[in-house]
């Protein structure tokens, strides 16, 4: 999509680092953070949100990279997040999983 932040991050027309990638998705640090660690977890195919899923072996990913992105970031409390749709708080119209640690 061509508007869309996380696209634009994934083809490196915004600089963003990647703390962790794959075949199906990114990691980025949260440029607002709302913890001590704030991690965005972004597949790499845009999809709009969880509203849009069809083909949910996409979550089950997200979630086996959200415990390699744990593991190497030092993370073993956090908590997970997904808004969906702007009046639950989605601001960025490409699905994403927010992690937040202290
Ligand atoms: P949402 O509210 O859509 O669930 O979360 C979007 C998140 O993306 C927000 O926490 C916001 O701070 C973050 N964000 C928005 N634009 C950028 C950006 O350009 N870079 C990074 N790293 N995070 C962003
Ligand atoms: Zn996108």
């Amino acid at each position: 999509m061509s508007n869309c932040i996380f696209c634009k991050i994934l083809n490196k027309e915004i600089p963003s680092e990647f703390i962790y990638e794959d075949e199906t998705c990114f990691a980025i640090n949260d440029i607002n953070p709302k913890a001590k660690k704030h991690i965005l977890v972004i597949p790499k195919e845009h999809i709009e949100s969880l509203n849009e899923v069809e083909n949910f072996d996409l979550i089950k990913k997200l979630f086996e990279a959200i415990k390699k992105i744990n593991k190497k970031e030092n993370i073993t409390h956090f908590k997970t997040l997904i808004n969906t749709g702007s009046k639950a708080g989605q601001e960025v119209m490409h699905l994403h999983i927010h992690i937040l640690s202290d």
